[in-house]
């Protein structure tokens, strides 16, 4: 398919899948060398940037972010900006204000989150590449859930310059496609030192791609995960020993306080960050002025803002406050130092350790609807570990489940050590049967 017929088809796509809020109205792609869609938290000038949020329709920012822009230098056209939980918050992309995209293997299911617009286009749009972001597991689950492969680089890697804040110290920027080979090569683009962003100044260049030849797992890491991904675990393991990759089994005790410190820091993080939203400044600004400006901010804030944000805000409001913050924020950096330590000691004698991605297969919307908070947070377990140690990972695709949902499985690497997961990346797909969905519009 040409990409002007690829854009003429847009609308069509998105009617059936959802996964875009926000469509191009080109339809002529001229001499693009790649059409690409980003996450509706990363700015871009031509199109709204709502990051998934009633509170910021109608919000046009006058810049691209620096990843837009790469992206757009390369020879990229940007098509579209990608259905997603409000701000992030989420796992199934069903926070979403705007619409809520349908998985294509199974469209009463979810494409998981909170990049869940973009791994859908991922996967119904064969040489798609799409940008997603991942505080806390966002682009490894949606990944999964949808068969595609998905890349989270060191944290610091990609400027966050142009990204709505979730967590500052935890939000790192990624690909999803389902060519393994587009990982390194978009990552590639989209990295650098960008003044923008003093976090992303201090990085050592990607190194060349290293073959994979050692992984550990953790001797936990299939705990309380369903039959189906077990199995699909155990062939992925058995089909990179067929590869000449060595496996060994490690004790990681920190992982499973990996949790709790994330949802801490993050909402800590992101209860300060959405303190901009209050109707000033961004998006609505329709509210009542005439009165007090707490009760204008107020009446603002809880009109607009999603249940699910307004938990965040007063979870991380909680945990930072005087009185509480040694309890519960200090903690918790405490928590995300041991894990750093404790996957750097193992990553010392093997390049990568090696997991399920999701402890289940995408979920259908019904069953959604009935689980708690803490539930959905607990589907985390194995995705929040390398997040928040800053650490890259990626999702690979590792087989489906007897309805042909599909199943992943999450590599992670030391700090700045993409290289081995890109080419572990191109060798894996080179061996796995992948089983694409079947997409009519
Ligand atoms: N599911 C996690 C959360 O809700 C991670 C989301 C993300 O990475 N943005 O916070």
């Amino acid at each position: 398919m040409s990409h002007s017929s690829v854009l003429s088809s847009l609308s069509k796509i998105n009617e059936k899948y959802r996964m875009f809020r926000t469509v191009t109205s080109e339809t002529d792609a001229g001499d693009a060398k790649f059409l690409f869609s980003a996450k509706d938290n990363l700015t871009s000038k031509d199109m709204e940037t709502c990051s998934g949020s009633r509170i910021l329709e109608g919000y046009r920012p006058p810049f691209d972010a620096t990843s837009i822009a790469k992206m757009r230098e390369a020879g990229g056209l940007l098509v579209g900006k990608t259905n997603m939980d409000e701000f992030g918050f989420g796992t199934f992309s069903t926070n979403s204000a705007f619409g809520v995209p349908r998985n294509p293997y199974d469209l009463e299911r979810s494409c998981g989150g909170s990049s869940g617009g973009a791994a859908c286009a991922a996967a119904v749009m064969e040489g798609h590449v799409a940008i997603g972001v991942s505080t806390g597991g966002s682009i490894c689950c949606p990944a999964s859930f949808c068969g595609v492969y998905g890349v989270v680089p060191t944290y610091g890697r990609v400027s966050r310059y142009g990204l709505l804040d979730y967590g500052n110290s935890l939000d790192k920027i990624g690909i999803i496609s389902s060519n393994a080979s587009d990982l390194g090569k978009y990552v590639e683009i989209m990295a650098g030192a960008d003044p923008r962003d003093p976090t992303s100044c201090v990085q050592p260049a990607i190194g060349a791609r290293r073959k994979l030849k050692s992984v550990a797992v953790p001797g936990d890491a299939t705990e309380g995960v369903s039959e189906d991904v077990k199995k699909a675990f155990k062939d992925g393991l058995e089909a990179l020993k067929s590869m000449g990759v060595d496996v060994e089994k490690v004790e990681m005790p920190s992982l499973r306080y990996a949790i709790p410190a994330y949802y801490v820091i993050a909402t800590s993080e992101a209860s300060t960050n959405l303190a901009r939203y209050c109707g000033m400044r961004y998006g609505h600004q329709d509210g009542d002025l005439s009165l007090k400006f707490d009760d204008y901010f107020t009446s603002f804030r809880s009109q607009y803002f999603g249940e699910e944000t307004k938990r965040r805000i007063l979870l991380g409001t909680f945990t930072r406050m005087v009185g509480f913050r040694d309890r519960y924020y200090s903690k918790a950096r405490r928590v995300r130092q041991s894990i750093i330590e404790e996957y750097r000691s193992v990553l010392s004698g093997c390049d990568a350790v090696l997991t399920p991605t999701m402890p289940f297969v995408s979920p259908k919307f019904t069953d959604i609807s009935k689980m708690t908070p803490v539930e959905s947070y607990k589907a985390d377990i194995l995705t929040g570990p390398p997040n928040i140690a800053g650490m890259p990972h990626a999702s690979m695709p590792c087989g489906y489940d007897r309805d042909g949902m599909p199943i992943g499985m999450q590599f992670v690497a030391n700090h700045w050590d993409e290289g081995v997961l890109f080419s572990a990346a191109e060798e894996w797909e080179k061996n796995f049967d992948a089983v694409r969905p079947e997409v009519s519009i």
